[in-house]
Parts: structure tokens; sequence; C-alpha cells
């Protein structure tokens, strides 16, 4: 795909656009539009694409894949110092090493295996990514994260056991269930857990877990069109 100049001008619109909405859904919860990050989720787009929303001011983006990510993030992050980058996908321990060299942020923290490689990287002296906790709201078998009522155990441990600093949760709610229900659920664990983060909300309803209390927005499709 080439980008033409009416091509980038349209990014930079669509960007305008999501964060008037985010500045209104704030404004609405009786919140300050700067307490609501961002994240503009890249995945299957490329550099031509992404380029146009970093020209228009945005820095920071998500990837779900290490792989990919691998393969673009590093030239634009040498050309745009500060880019900051969340892992928003499923990480493999395999790919810990890749993953702790390109993201600022991981969303997915979501078992003991993983928090157990961040430990032993940690200890082998690598800079940990600040850290979410994956919480899987509506414990549906193929997806990622704890189960709520495994979330409360798995801080503590975290805490108390490996020293990760966590600072937040993060949910992807069923895609056939008001996610209203799964927003509230994450920040009442959060809450209790004295978590002060929460990466929820996504194009088709991030207004409505900013009304619920999310500081991380992760919009792919509402900023770069719908994937291929
Ligand atoms: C793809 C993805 C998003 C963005 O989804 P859109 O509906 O395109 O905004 C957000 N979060 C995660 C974890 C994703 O994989």
């Amino acid at each position: 795909m080439t980008m033409t100049a009416s091509d980038a001008t349209a990014s930079a619109d669509r960007l305008a656009a999501i964060r008037q909405r985010i500045a209104d859904a704030a404004r609405e919860a009786g919140r300050a539009a700067q307490e609501v990050t961002l994240v503009a989720v890249s995945k299957t787009f490329d550099a031509e694409a992404i380029v146009p929303l970093i020209d228009a001011g945005q820095r920071v983006f998500g990837e779900n894949r290490v792989q990919e990510a691998a393969a673009k993030w590093p030239a634009l992050k040498a050309r745009y110092a500060d880019i900051e980058l969340h892992l928003i996908g499923p990480l493999q321990t395999n790919k810990l090493g890749d993953a702790l060299q390109l993201f600022d942020v991981f969303h997915t923290l979501d078992r003991e295996k993983l928090a157990l490689a961040l430990v032993k990287a940690r200890d082998k002296g690598a800079a940990l990514p600040r850290l979410f906790v994956q919480v899987n709201t509506g414990d549906e078998p193929q997806k990622a994260g704890l189960a709520p009522t495994d979330t409360d155990a798995f801080l503590a441990r975290c805490r108390d056991e490996w020293r990760l600093d966590v600072e937040g949760l993060m949910c992807i709610p069923p895609a056939d269930e008001e996610p209203a229900l799964h927003f509230a659920l994450l920040e009442k664990l959060a809450r209790r857990n004295g978590l002060a983060k929460l990466s929820m909300g996504m194009s088709g309803d991030f207004e409505t877990a900013i009304a619920l209390g999310a500081t991380h927005v992760r919009v792919g499709s509402a900023l770069f069109g719908a994937r291929g």
C-alpha cells in the first residue's frame, strides 16, 4: 500500500477525532482528558501507515505480536526517539528477550511462568517494562488472562514473592457481552488491590471504558481503518 498525501491527512483527521471523543468522554465522567492515554494499535499496519500518526503527534503505540513489532518498530524508534511501545498480545516466554528489547509496557502478564521469566531476566540485569496483569473477565477458555477469582492471589505473589511492580490491570471483554460489566469488574479488582491503571476499551467501546475509569484505551481500527 502506498500512502498518498490525502491518506496522511485522513489519518491525522481520524487521530484528532478520536482525541476529541476521548476528551469528551473524560469530561462527561468528570475526569481530565490527560488521565487517559491513547494507545494506537498499529498491528497489521506498516510503517507507511504509522508515520502520518507520528507526524500528527501520536507517540504511544500498541502491537500484539513480538515478531511483527520487531520487523517494523526498531527503525521507527531510531527515527523518533520518544516512541512508547506497548505489548498488548500474549507473550511466549521464548520471545521475552526480544519483547524486553522492544516494549516499554507489557499489558499481558497473565501467568506464573511469565512472571518467573521476568524475575530471571531482571536477575540477569534486564530493565523490566511497566506491567499490567491481564484478567480474563469473561472466564473464556480460549482467552489469555487470570480468572477473576485468581487475580488477587496472583497480584499478591507479584508483589510479595516476585517483587514485580504491577501498575494496573487489562481486559478484553467477550465479543458478545455488554463490555460495561467487564470494565466495572476490572475496576473493582484494581481498586481493591490498590492499582491505579486500567487498560480497557477498544474502537467500539472506549467511551464506555473511560466512563468506568480506563487510563489506557487501545484503539486500532478507528484510527487506522479496517484490518485486511
Ligand atoms: C487489536 C486489539 C485492539 C484494537 O482493537 P480495535 O477494535 O481495532 O480498536 C485492542 N486491544 C487488543 C488486545 C487488540 O488485540
